[in-house]
């Protein structure tokens, strides 16, 4: 059995993380300290089980990888996408800077992005899944959902939950 890692609701974290963009979680081996409180969260209309699903496949990668390392690639990667990828994918030294371009192309955030809808997802992950990321396609996808998101938020949607997650 996967461990999925222990939920702190209402955690001061994800605050102390929002200097590039909000947000909303961010897992901390052994624990996910999400922002929100159980009640708000639950009452913001947001797919809570698939947010959270999200947060337990980053647990996934930090325990196959000693914690240590995933940190490591996670910060690695990000600050390679903010140097590195243009609007078509890599390329050396582009400095595009973008913080939501990195996170999308961060190969541990693809792998929770392209499973998080999936429940059972955990039971059957491969070991060390996150080696098949990162995708462009999925990148792509990601960015055109956070197009939307904040589309409706601008038009007044409930739905303008464009917080992203950390590891
Ligand atoms: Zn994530």
């Amino acid at each position: 059995m996967t461990f999925r890692g222990w939920i702190l609701y209402g955690s001061i974290f994800p605050r102390i993380f929002s200097c590039f963009y909000p947000v909303s979680g961010i897992t901390l081996w052994p624990f996910i300290c999400l922002r929100q409180t159980h009640e708000e969260l639950h009452s913001s209309g947001r797919p809570v089980a698939q947010f959270i699903n999200h947060e337990q496949i980053h647990i996934a990668q930090a325990t196959e990888m000693c914690c240590i390392f995933m940190y490591i690639l996670w910060v690695y990667d990000f600050v390679r996408g903010l140097m590195c990828i243009s609007k078509r994918g890599f390329k050396c030294c582009v400095c595009r800077c973008d913080a939501r371009v990195s996170y999308v192309w961060n190969r541990l955030e693809q792998e929770a992005f392209d499973h998080q809808h999936d429940m059972s997802y955990l039971e059957r992950r491969p070991f060390c899944a996150w080696c098949s990321y990162p995708i462009a396609e999925i990148a792509r996808q990601w960015l055109g959902k956070m197009g939307r998101l904040s589309r409706d938020s601008d038009s007044g949607s409930e739905d303008s939950s464009i917080e992203l997650e950390e590891p």
